[in-house]
């Protein structure tokens, strides 16, 4: 099941030739015995694997028996994070270690993530070797990191090769991979943001790229008995819509076709300012995020389909609610840092009007949250706040805050442009 890169790099009606880093994907059994060779090929000579006691046990040991000249970093995977501190941690054994020519991250995402970090800030190439289907974001361009305390997207690099070895990510355990499932069926809002978005105010978008996420959804929304039961094979299906969803990313050069308001949720309690720590996987979060953004979506749709509404002229960030909830300075700062430019600046009101017809279809398109849920449970994935230990009353406040997470513009932020007649949160 490995995946033709070069497809994906050929040049797109949208305009855009996308550019694709990533060399070459295999997502096979035994796919890591390829490494030795593949790193041959590549004229990398000082490889140094990158995991933490879990995924060493479960693939780093076997890579290192592969590559026996290697380094090895192994972190201590008690309240790892991809953070200043994991990062600290990581180089600083790598210092260590005799000039690396390319890095293997043997993981999940927090050890992709601290690895492409790195390998961006020094300038080396790194591999991939995910130990679960647990993320979308193996091939992203981008590092997801928390950086004191608050979520923020850095700049780095893909990884030049996947090496996806299903002996290996199929023995994850259940809620690693669900958790993965949960993360792509995130971009059922996500994409409905972008079209969104795009229809109001003309922002770029490529119907190649979203008809790639779809393709993804379309290969486990048909197999969702069998990823709960977690065959090989259903495993393989899924690490390939995966790194579908990744190569999506990486021809945008950012995370817009696979993040929108769902993600921004499980950013902000992520950062614990309205909550207490949630200690859940990414993807469980995210489809958390999804039930009560498709609610929330589904039911604007109905009061804008019965007129029962007006359109603000202009909607400024809301200071109070900002200052209240994010009590601490530097976070604040990044906060309002984010959002120098508010994206509701830039909609006329007379357009989202006339988007509005738009909306409403990429609206149907998003599953409601029955529909959902009834997915999620078959694929054994959570689906409720109180399945990731948050009361009911997260709701609303979760609602109006996480559209401030990130500056990118989503229906839900587009929301606050709205007065509705009745209570949509
Ligand atoms: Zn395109
Ligand atoms: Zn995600």
């Amino acid at each position: 099941m490995n995946i033709d890169v070069s497809e994906f790099a050929k040049p797109c009606p949208c305009g855009h030739t996308h550019e694709i880093s990533v060399c070459g994907i295999y997502i096979e059994p035994g796919a890591i015995r390829r490494l030795p060779a593949l790193l041959d090929q590549s004229g990398c000579q000082n490889p140094v694997i990158l995991c933490d006691e879990n995924t060493y046990e479960a693939a780093g040991k076997a890579v290192r028996d592969l590559l026996p000249g290697s380094g090895l970093i192994v972190l201590n995977p008690e309240n790892l994070h991809a953070n200043e501190h994991g990062v600290a941690m990581a180089e600083e054994q790598l210092d260590a270690l005799h000039t690396p020519d390319v890095l293997l991250a043997v993981g999940s995402g927090t050890i992709h993530d601290i690895t492409r970090f790195i390998a961006h800030k020094r300038g080396l190439p790194f591999v991939s070797v995910p130990t679960a289907a647990s993320v979308d974001g193996f091939v992203s361009t981008v590092a997801a990191m928390t950086w004191n305390g608050c979520k923020k997207t850095f700049p780095a690099v893909a990884p030049v090769l996947v090496v996806a070895d299903s002996d290996i990510f199929s023995r994850a355990p259940h809620r690693l991979n669900a958790s993965g499932f949960s993360d792509l069926l995130g971009k059922y809002t996500a994409l409905a943001d972008w079209k969104i978005a795009h229809a109001v105010t003309g922002e770029y978008i490529c119907d190649r790229v979203c008809q790639l996420e779809y393709d993804a959804l379309k290969v486990v929304c048909q197999r969702l008995d069998a990823i709960r039961e977690g065959g090989r094979e259903a495993c393989e299906e899924l690490m390939y819509a995966l790194l579908l969803s990744g190569l999506a990313m990486q021809m945008v050069g950012n995370s817009r076709p696979a993040s929108g308001a769902e993600h921004h949720m499980s950013h902000l309690w992520e950062m614990e300012v309205i909550n207490g720590h949630v200690n859940y996987y990414h993807g469980e979060k995210v489809s958390v995020g999804l039930v009560l953004s498709s609610g929330i979506y589904h039911r604007a749709a109905e009061e804008i389909r019965r007129g029962a509404f007006t359109i603000r002229d202009h909607m400024p960030l809301e200071m109070d609610l900002l200052e209240s909830s994010f009590p601490d300075k530097a976070m604040l700062g990044e906060i309002l840092d984010e959002n120098r430019v508010n994206p509701l600046d830039a909609i006329q009101p007379d357009t989202l009007r006339a988007a509005l017809p738009d909306i409403l279809r990429s609206i149907e398109e998003i599953p409601t949250p029955q529909e959902l849920t009834d997915m999620l449970a078959r694929a054994g994935a959570g689906k409720s706040l109180a399945e990731i230990g948050l009361p009911d009353s997260m709701r609303a406040p979760t609602a109006r805050l996480s559209p401030y997470v990130r500056a990118r513009l989503t229906f839900m932020r587009m929301l606050k442009l709205f007065s509705f007649e009745h209570d949509i949160l």
